[in-house]
């Protein structure tokens, strides 16, 4: 976990948060005529049809809304952050009632 640096000052576009809150838990591919369910953040997915391997974000230019997600994976995986991710969605989900 890290502690001493402050957070870096950024501005958020307006739109970021309900995006995220919004974010679709799947994401349907299609090829070949074939649609199918895959998560949200796989970075490929076979097509069942023919087999291809299809590429499903691009990794090119400016970041994605998956990208937004993998930085808070990636915080996430700190170790010592489990029991505070705990707590701050136990809060949330108690506000949502
Ligand atoms: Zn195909």
């Amino acid at each position: 976990m890290s502690t001493a640096a402050l957070p870096i000052p950024v501005d958020v576009p307006s739109g970021l948060v309900e995006a995220v809150r919004s974010f679709p838990s799947e994401k349907i591919v299609a090829h070949c005529g074939k649609r199918w369910s895959v998560s949200p953040f796989d970075v490929y997915s076979d097509c069942p049809q023919c087999g291809a391997r299809v590429k499903l974000r691009s990794f090119t230019g400016g970041a994605e809304i998956e990208d937004v997600f993998d930085a808070l994976f990636e915080w996430m995986n700190q170790p010592g952050v489990d029991e505070l991710v705990r707590q701050r969605r136990e809060a949330i989900a108690k506000d949502a009632d």
